[in-house]
């Protein structure tokens, strides 16, 4: 594989490509190819975090000044180049993430659709005018940006995800210091070098690469406003309490544990198709993946064979893709023995690919999972798949809501009644009816419920709600 430019393994801090100051670095594999060593990143502390955010924060005023509209066309110029280096992204993705070619592709593509919206808001970030209670008095809102965030984002989509916080931060007026997760660190460079070459001023987008103790760093220094993180339960827990000693504002988008309920008068091949689309793309490494089925008994037998049928058949490395790294894998496995003991029956998979070169699992599905069962209550996030009974609709709702996450809930039926009556008693976030479980627009709130969100949605216009804080004024004459 290609050598990539070493600039990309710094940190860029105040328009500069930086080597940490501690000088250490971590490397980065490709999980399908562990022979594949994408290069030596920055592993960054404190120090970097702090000249990073102190960047920032004298960026800031003269970012915040030039109003949105000036802001957005830089966001249409990193447009334009994201554009024509799409196929670089596509390739970094696929080779430091692990996705397919294809599903890196489209994640270029929702990386676009994101900034192309965000960029399209600026001529709507206004505020309300409202009656006064004095005469000859104008009354009215306004939003002004939050000051310097933080943006920490997790490997599963190193392009889509950052580019739903940069964009707003950047649009909104904020300035940003952007940590990626250490896995997907050549993604983040690239999206970095992108806004640089659009012109966007220094100070106003940083990266530090690093892992924990930047992140930490990042939620300890007092000039940053806000968090804007996408991770798991435990990191955004950490967060939230870090930040709270001094009112950080935080926006948190966490696990999921998203079932797709199955009834009796469902059309069983469109739910085939979508619990394998929804459970196993990007081997079931989504926030919003397919992880439970939960089937009516009266169909649970039929819907079984064609989904036993239809996963046997894909292929690890040409149909999915494999795991991010080998902690990963051998969650995935581990799991699968402890999902065992506890009454689960392996119907296919449950064991490593024979493709030794990468952390491949075997397409998995677990059938007669007990519903309260560690593996139909916890995130797997990979390719195992577990199928839970149900006796009837509300039998359903009630194992669908039975777990602490909310991300997304999606019903296969044919009665429209009943799709509406779910639609209002599921307990997550993003909802679908006779359709896959996972995707989303960039114009829709991304959000979930319980413990998968806190705070203002990413993406739609509900995200300026983080970004930016609220004023009124009062204008008498
Ligand atoms: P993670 O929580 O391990 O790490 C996420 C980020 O937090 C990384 O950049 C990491 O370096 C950083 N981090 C780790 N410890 C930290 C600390 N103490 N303080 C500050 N930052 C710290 O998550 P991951 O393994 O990268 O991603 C998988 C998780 O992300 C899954 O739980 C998945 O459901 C979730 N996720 C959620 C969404 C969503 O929109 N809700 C989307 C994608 C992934």
């Amino acid at each position: 594989m290609a050598a990539i430019s070493v600039r990309y393994t710094q940190n860029f801090i105040g328009g500069e490509w930086r080597v940490p100051e501690s000088g250490r670095t971590r490397p980065n594999i490709n999980p399908a190819d562990v022979s594949d060593h994408v290069g030596d990143f920055a592993e960054s502390g404190g120090p970097d975090v702090d000249n990073a955010v102190g960047a920032a924060a004298e960026a800031f005023p003269a970012w915040k000044a030039l109003g949105p509209v000036k802001r957005a066309e830089f966001l249409r110029t990193a447009e334009r180049l994201i554009e024509e280096r799409a196929e670089d992204f596509a390739r970094a993705i696929n080779r430091e993430q692990g996705k397919l070619l294809p599903e890196a592709r489209g994640e270029v593509k929702r990386a676009l659709a994101i900034i192309d919206f965000t960029a399209g808001e600026a001529r709507r970030l206004n505020g309300v005018t409202t009656p006064a209670e004095e005469p000859r008095t104008l009354s009215y809102t306004f939003r002004t940006p939050l000051g310097v965030v933080g943006l920490i984002t997790p490997w599963n989509f190193p392009l889509a995800i950052p580019m739903w916080k940069v964009a707003p931060a950047l649009l909104s007026g904020c300035t940003a210091v952007f940590k990626p997760s250490p896995f997907t660190p050549l993604s983040a460079a690239l999206l970095t070098e992108v806004f640089a070459d659009a012109g966007v001023p220094a100070g106003v987008l940083n990266l530090v690469q690093g892992d924990i103790a930047a992140g930490e760093a990042l939620v300890a220094n007092p000039q940053v406003a806000g968090i804007s993180f996408t991770g798991s339960l435990p990191v955004g827990l950490k967060i939230h309490e870090g930040g709270a000693p001094r009112l950080m504002r935080s926006q948190l988008e966490l696990g999921g544990k998203n079932a797709v309920l199955v009834l009796a008068d469902a059309d069983l091949d469109k739910a085939v198709r979508a619990a394998v689309f929804g459970a196993f793309g990007q081997a079931g490494q989504r926030c919003s993946a397919t992880s439970r089925v939960v089937v009516d008994i009266r169909v649970k037998e039929v819907f079984l064979a064609k989904l036993v049928e239809a996963v046997s058949a894909l292929r690890p490395g040409l149909d999915v893709c494999p795991v991010v790294n080998e902690q990963r894998l051998d969650a995935c496995l581990s799991a699968i023995t402890r999902a065992q003991e506890t009454g689960a029956k392996v119907a296919c998979g449950g064991y490593r690919a024979a493709l030794p070169q990468g952390y491949y699992v075997q397409p998995t599905v677990l059938r007669d999972v007990p519903w309260d069962s560690e593996i139909a209550q916890e995130e797997i996030f990979g390719p195992v798949l577990s199928v839970v009974d149900c006796d009837g609709f509300d039998d359903a709702m009630r194992i669908s809501n039975s777990v602490r996450y909310g991300m997304s809930g999606t019903i296969f039926t044919s009665d429209m009644a009943k799709a509406f009556e779910a639609l209002d008693r599921f307990e997550a976030g993003m909802l679908h009816v006779n359709r896959p479980g996972v995707g989303a627009y960039a114009h829709l709130p991304h959000m979930g419920s319980k413990l998968s969100q806190f705070g203002p949605p990413e993406c739609s216009p509900q995200v300026w709600d983080f970004y930016t804080e609220w004023r009124s004024a009062c204008i008498s004459w």
